[in-house]
């Protein structure tokens, strides 16, 4: 922890865009993270679903120094293998197309937005309340959240929201329609799972009307749910699907990744970004896809996801318990005194466990997909202390 006097110094020329708690980390390991003071916490946060195979996997470490030490840049205009053989390796493992690469969750959404949008001429793109899909402009039109919204109007033209249910996308979806954008597992607004109702209705509505389903797995993909990919719960193929925040191991690569028909999406000039899809991001990428596309692994987290549930539901105060494998969120009792941000605050200083608030009476907790059960059980324990009424602090 720091002082409030260091942190007020050292941040003054950071444009105040984040909430940060007064606290410096220098190292990670796994799940655990060290403080500039060399106190250790348990992050079941992980950087918001970044930090997958924990912190310094070795393999992702290593994938990354020898990359660095032999090219780190050299542009789109030239072929590297990196890049070629994680497209591979993520088409074969989901849609079958091909693969173009991104910087980030929201430069995903946008380049998918724009494939679906060149593929139908035009058109709208439906997406649904509690969304959340970036903060570029294409992407935060698909996110109809008013706080989000609204101080940065006007958005983009063409944008269409409509509740999460089978009826209101079945209605909605018509000739007009470009895409429907939808995440399989609602993340940032508290993990809300779609239901395969809803996932199947819009992939009829998308066929019948010629338009674009594409699923926004930022968050929820790459084993985060116990699957490879979140809509295998659902067993429905989107035609496109977007993929960011743990791809990298931490470092910032995101990808849209298609289906046989959308495998041309974009032609040479249609639409690019200098960095994507660059070596070194790429070699973690593939180290990432070697620790997560592991059936011993992605097994035991759909299974500890479920004990987790049953153990989270009995926790006092906690009323109910959403998401499945490591993507999961409590709902507290409205009549807590103490809001989940506070809660989250006085985890970090009380108990030193990195954990995540998405409202005022939810938690989510997002555990490295290699936490060990000893680590869980003692993230747990210290969760359980945190949230005992009789022990609400000085
Ligand atoms: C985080 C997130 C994004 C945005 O990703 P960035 O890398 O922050 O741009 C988009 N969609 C979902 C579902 C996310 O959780």
């Amino acid at each position: 922890m720091r002082d409030a006097g260091a942190v007020a110094s050292s941040d003054a020329f950071l444009v105040p865009a984040y909430a940060r708690q007064p606290v410096e980390f220098v190292r990670g390991e796994g799940a655990r993270l060290w403080d500039a003071e060399g106190v250790e916490y348990l992050d079941v946060q992980t950087g918001l679903a970044v930090n997958s195979v924990g912190h310094a996997h070795p393999k992702v470490v290593a994938a990354i120094q020898e990359q660095a030490a032999q090219l780190i840049h050299v542009g789109n205009l030239f072929h590297t293998a990196p890049g070629e053989e994680l497209a591979r390796r993520l088409a074969q493992s989901s849609l079958g197309g091909r693969v173009h690469f991104a910087n980030s969750g929201t430069e995903a959404n946008e380049a998918a937005i724009k494939m679906a949008r060149k593929a139908k001429r035009g058109g709208t793109i439906v997406s649904v309340h509690r969304g959340f899909h970036g903060r570029t402009y294409g992407s935060l039109s698909a996110t109809p959240q008013e706080s989000k919204q609204a101080p940065f109007a006007p958005l983009v033209p063409g944008f269409v929201a409509v509740p999460p249910t089978a009826e209101a996308l079945r209605a909605a979806i018509d000739d007009e329609t470009a895409a429907v954008l939808l995440e399989p597992v609602q993340g940032e607004s508290g993990v809300y799972e779609l239901g395969a109702d809803v996932l199947a209705a819009a992939r009829e509505a998308c066929d019948a009307h010629g338009a674009a389903l594409i699923f926004d797995e930022v968050q929820c993909g790459l084993g985060r749910t116990g699957t490879l990919w979140a809509y295998e719960h659902a067993g429905v193929l989107p035609d496109l699907m977007t993929v960011a925040k743990a791809l990298g191991g931490g470092l910032p690569i995101g990808a849209v990744i298609t289906n046989e028909r959308f495998a041309a999406g974009f032609e040479p000039g249609d639409h690019g970004s200098t960095f994507a899809g660059g070596p070194v991001a790429c070699r973690a990428a593939l180290a990432v896809l070697d620790v997560v596309q592991d059936p011993a692994l992605l097994a035991r987290v759909r299974e500890t996801g479920e004990r987790l549930r049953h153990v989270l539901a009995e926790l006092p105060g906690v009323v109910e318990v959403r998401g499945r494998g490591f993507m999961l969120a409590l709902e507290l009792a409205a009549g807590r005194t103490e809001p989940a941000t506070d809660l989250v605050g006085r985890a970090l200083r009380e108990e030193r466990l990195l954990l995540n608030a998405t409202g005022p009476t939810t938690l989510r907790l997002l555990p490295p997909l290699t936490i060990t059960d000893a680590e869980l059980d003692e993230a747990l324990a210290r969760l359980a202390r945190l949230l005992d009424p009789t022990q609400v602090s000085q």
